[in-house]
């Protein structure tokens, strides 16, 4: 939620669930959710090494499922597969843009995404969309990645969100339950609320590629894109 840049990190073990779904003190592990995969990486007491195989929320919990049973005592170090989580970040940075960009070119509703390493996809609410309009989108968000907008992400609280003419769209499709609202933002402009973990700068998203457009019933069109790889990516 806050630094989504560490790789590996100490931490206490906090509850052990059937031997092998570890509770932390802390964490920089992003479980399952909002399109976002979970993390792997390993864990190690200083004995043995297990893997971390997967990671969810849990009424309220973030269990790390391990891939064996047997750690001991209470303090562990984590490591965290960058490029798994590098990919996803990237990915999502990207997904922001586009949706805004298809938002706003088109007038299309997102109704549905998913993040992945190699692809990712939006499915969008349009009846009819050609293909030249939409290659015409995927420039104009190739040229916001060019920009090299900053991204920041903060907390809000609800009345504020309401408040904001920038946010109140965000906060209206919202639980009433949920009183702070963590807002990511990408220069001026995109802003959702969000919780994933984003670039600092669009300029390490490299280019999207469009890589097919698929009718998934009537009102729907699936878009899959890719993101070509970075030169030397050696971000932090
Ligand atoms: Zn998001």
């Amino acid at each position: 939620m806050q630094d989504a840049y560490t790789k590996d990190f100490d931490a206490e073990i906090k509850e052990i669930i059937d031997g092998r779904f570890i509770v932390l003190d802390r964490t920089f592990f992003y479980p399952n959710s909002g399109g976002q995969p979970n993390d792997t990486g390993e864990m190690t007491d200083g004995y043995d090494v297990f893997k971390v195989i997967n990671v969810v929320k849990k009424e309220g919990k973030i269990l790390h499922e391990l891939d064996k049973i047997g750690i001991k005592g209470d303090k562990v170090h984590c490591t965290i597969d960058w490029d798994r989580r590098y990919a996803h970040m990237r990915m999502h940075t990207a997904m922001h843009i586009v949706c805004e960009v298809f938002n706003r070119d088109s007038g299309a509703m997102i109704t549905g995404n998913q993040i992945g390493i190699e692809k990712s996809r939006i499915d969008l609410n349009l009846e009819i969309i050609d293909r030249e309009k939409i290659d015409a989108c995927v420039r104009h968000a190739n040229g916001i990645i060019a920009k090299g907008f900053e991204t920041r992400n903060f907390i809000v609280s609800r009345e504020e969100a309401d408040k904001n003419p920038r946010l109140t769209k965000l906060a209206m499709g919202l639980p009433p339950q949920i009183k702070d609202v963590r807002i990511v933002e990408i220069g001026d402009f995109d802003s959702q609320a969000d919780g994933g973990t984003h670039v600092r700068n669009t300029s390490e998203i490299g280019k999207i590629e469009l890589v097919s457009v698929d009718n998934k019933g009537k009102n729907n069109r699936r878009i899959s894109f890719s993101l070509s790889k970075l030169q030397n990516y050696d971000c932090c």
